[in-house]
């Protein structure tokens, strides 16, 4: 099924698309389908990518021009997401920097600290990481215990933050931590802050996942003194900033991507068509089998007409609001059910990336299968993401309390 664009975004997609054929260098095309959620491209992987968007001035996409933004409203970022894994791009920006912490500056930021950080994290001169997570605060944030004691001149933090995703490449990292324990509810008391990864006292520790990847960071803060001027809007008012910063996740995510997904179910059909049955003919003539690739098939297309319905309403200037949760539940699960069924399909085979017999792309989705349990936990766990759909969406009561009118 195909899904027209109105005229004006029509035109925008073939804007999108030429540069992709002629200024985007090859290097960065059809990367593996693990990389979209795995790695990521490493900085050296992505300069040359970068320097296209700079020239074409869509290193930051969303962002207001008078920043060095390209002004793109959500069509338009779908678009260019659309047509970037349609060419297997992964999502190549500063996704820290750009789509969360430059965003939060831009409303909570004094002009010194905007002045200060916006230029350089376009220009990804600055690279963030998020330190959100600790081993005791999850999907429940603002149990956070990292200590920010406020003291002259600034903070001294101590304490831990967990699954900091490349920490190690980052320049700065931002954070919450605690400055009034005290506070009632728990949610009082937390302070956003922005600390340069170099300072005296960090330490930052590898967590090296079973796909052979460094991507997490276990990050320990000891004494460490962070300048007044570095915390982002009042103190013990970060969780306002905090729950601003979740909501610019976008549901653009590349999981529920139609392209992608549409690509995954390709490989799937390709690793069926040329791995044996076990005797004469190969797997794709088990009808059983194609049967379950059908129904995947069937389940992706309603994921991408319900993203349709609501990027309609974006453009109609309506906020969908929480529904868009229900793209990265589906996605995500969807996802990690195409892996089972390649995993289920090809057996033994299903779990190689390297020394198969069969070329890259056959493999790939094998390659994917040690990070794919992943995504349902980041961004939010799946049980979360219900939990929020019931109450918000459903209006199913809340723990005893009675149900939404
Ligand atoms: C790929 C990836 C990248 C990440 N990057 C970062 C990063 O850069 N910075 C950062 O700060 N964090 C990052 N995280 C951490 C991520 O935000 C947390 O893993 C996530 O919020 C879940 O928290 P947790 O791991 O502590 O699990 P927990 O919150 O301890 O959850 C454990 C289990 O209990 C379930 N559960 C918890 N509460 C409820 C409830 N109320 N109802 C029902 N079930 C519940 C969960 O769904 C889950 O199954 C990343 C995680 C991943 C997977």
């Amino acid at each position: 099924m195909s899904h027209a664009d109105s005229p004006q975004y029509a035109r925008f997609r073939q804007e999108v698309r030429e540069w992709i054929e002629t200024t985007v260098p090859p290097s960065v095309k059809r990367q593996p389908l693990g990389i979209f959620t795995g790695p990521g491209m490493s900085r050296e992987q992505v300069a040359p990518l970068e320097a296209a968007l700079a020239k074409k001035g869509w290193l930051a996409p969303s962002w207001p021009k008078r920043y060095g933004g390209a002004e793109f409203d959500t069509m338009q970022m779908v678009i260019l997401d659309e047509e970037m894994a349609l060419a297997g791009i992964p999502p190549y920006r500063n996704l820290q920097g750009i789509t969360m912490v430059g965003p939060i500056l831009m409303r909570f930021g004094t002009e010194e600290q905007k002045q200060r950080f916006l230029p350089p994290t376009l220009n990804r001169k600055i690279i963030w990481a998020q330190g959100y997570s600790e081993p005791g605060a999850g999907s429940d944030l603002a149990s956070l215990a990292l200590r920010a004691e406020p003291i002259e001149g600034g903070f001294r933090l101590n304490g831990q933050k967990i699954w900091t995703s490349r920490a190690h490449f980052a320049d700065w990292i931002f954070l919450l931590a605690r400055t009034d324990p005290a506070a009632r509810p728990k949610q009082n008391g937390i302070s956003f802050l922005l600390v340069d990864r170099h300072s005296p006292g960090i330490t930052i520790r590898p967590i090296v996942t079973i796909d052979g990847h460094h991507h997490f960071n276990e990050t320990f803060y000891e004494n460490v003194f962070v300048p007044r001027e570095n915390l982002v809007g009042e103190m013990n008012k970060g969780w306002t900033v905090a729950k601003a910063l979740l909501g610019y996740e976008r549901f653009t995510t590349s999981l529920a991507n139609p392209h992608y997904i549409a690509t995954a179910i390709g490989n799937l059909r390709r690793a069926a068509r040329e791995a044996p049955l076990g005797g004469p003919g190969a797997l794709w003539d088990d009808p059983a089998l194609r049967r379950q690739v059908a129904q995947l098939e069937m389940d992706a297309e309603s994921l991408a007409l319900t993203r349709m319905r609501y990027l309609a309403q974006v453009a109609r200037g309506l906020n969908p609001g929480p529904e868009t949760m229900l793209l990265k539940l589906y996605g995500s699960e969807l996802v990690q059910r195409l892996v089972a069924l390649h995993q289920q399909a090809l057996g033994p085979l299903g779990v190689l990336w390297e020394g198969a017999p069969f070329p890259r792309e056959t493999v790939e989705l094998g390659a994917f299968s040690a990070n794919v349990p992943s995504v349902t936990i980041a961004g939010g766990t799946s049980e979360v993401h219900r939990n929020v759909i019931a109450k918000r969406v459903l209006g199913l009561p809340d723990e005893g309390k009675p149900a939404r009118p």
